[in-house]
């Protein structure tokens, strides 16, 4: 199969319809219905006023015991925290890289069984650095604890500058956000940390989070994607903590590479990762196209465009999926295909169709 190739149909709510082959690292106009390779998506019906944003095909198999570390590559052991729910899957994953001098990436939530089974893994080995891939609570939580017990350097990205969230229960807010976190070492895109047979390259992925890192392997064609790219589900994009533009440049970015397989921050490892962030972009692109028609058809307010194109909603992610659509507006605001009653739009701002707007 030729991984560069997607074939594309396009179906809009006129029920036109395009069949063609383009290669993934063109730009997909919106209003595209893209299917990549066999991750199935289920197209509206031709007709329908607005397009539905279709289901991908997520692998919610995940074989793991809570505190029992397993090894999911030659040098690469995983920890699944026991913190589940809506927005971590099974629990945060802590990964433990190499042998005798190991990295840990992502502590993972403050709770004492998963750092004693952190310390359990590694008993006659020492923990050299502790890498974040954001700062998110669940991810880093634990570090005091780990750094106390390790007195390993803590490296992450650290304070971008730009403001987040400060609502307490939103996906950008505090009780997601560690506000206070500040790493020993800052890290940048393209830093490498070595140890004794591994190395990793941090890559900048702001989106999710603007300090957002992943963590290439060197020589093994791998990657620790933290929650930029997850297998179970799509990411959540919730402003100011996170930036759809971003979010898809960072997208982008992880198509031109060549890896094999990605280790999320939840859920289970990723075979063919181009494949599934190639399914994610279009996703998005289905999302803007689905959110687009509700504008134009007069949905002015975020509530009702996320009754539309979310159904059967889990009620816990409904602020996260009115922050997701805001997102996409913020996007599509910028292109200039959508205008804001005020601005800068807000949540709670009305939104609607430019007179002189370009086409989409
Ligand atoms: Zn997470």
């Amino acid at each position: 199969m030729n991984g560069s190739q997607a074939s594309v149909y396009c179906t809009l709510s006129s029920g036109f319809t395009i069949n063609a082959n383009i290669s993934f690292n063109q730009n997909i106009a919106p209003g595209d219905w893209i299917r990549p390779d066999d991750k199935a998506y289920i197209l509206s019906k031709p007709g329908s006023t607005a397009p539905r944003a279709s289901k991908l095909a997520f692998n919610t198999e995940m074989h793991f015991d809570y505190g029992v570390a397993s090894e999911v590559a030659p040098n690469v052991r995983r920890i699944v925290a026991n913190n589940p729910g809506p927005f971590t899957f099974k629990g945060t994953n802590t990964y433990l890289v190499g042998r005798g001098e190991v990295a840990v990436i992502d502590p993972g939530p403050d709770d004492k069984a998963h750092l004693d089974a952190i310390a359990q893994a590694l008993q006659g080995e020492r923990i050299s650095h502790i890498l974040i891939t954001h700062t998110h609570r669940d991810h880093t939580a634990a570090v005091a604890a780990l750094k106390d017990y390790s007195n390993a350097p803590v490296l992450a990205f650290g304070h971008t500058g730009k403001p987040r969230g400060a609502r307490t229960t939103s996906p950008s807010g505090k009780d997601f956000v560690d506000l206070g976190f500040t790493p020993d070492t800052q890290l940048r895109d393209g830093d490498t940390i070595e140890g004794p047979g591994w190395a990793l390259d941090a890559i900048h992925t702001p989106g999710h989070a603007p300090d957002h890192l992943c963590f290439a392997l060197q020589g093994r064609r791998s990657v620790f994607s933290g929650d930029h790219v997850m297998g179970w589900s799509t990411t959540v994009v919730a402003p100011p903590e996170g930036n759809m533009a971003d979010y898809l440049a960072s997208l982008e970015r992880m198509l031109g590479r060549r890896d094999k397989l990605f280790f999320p921050g939840h859920g289970g490892r990723i075979e063919m990762p181009q494949r599934v962030v190639r399914a994610y972009l279009m996703h998005r692109k289905m999302r803007e196209s689905a959110i687009y028609a509700c504008v134009k058809n007069g949905d002015r307010f975020i509530p009702k465009i996320v009754a539309k194109i979310y159904r059967n909603l889990d009620p816990r992610l409904e602020p996260a999926a009115a922050l997701s659509v805001f997102a996409q507006l913020e996007l599509l605001v910028d292109r200039g295909l959508v205008r804001c009653e005020e601005l800068p739009a807000a949540i709670h701002s009305a939104f609607s169709i430019p007179a002189d707007a370009p086409l989409p």
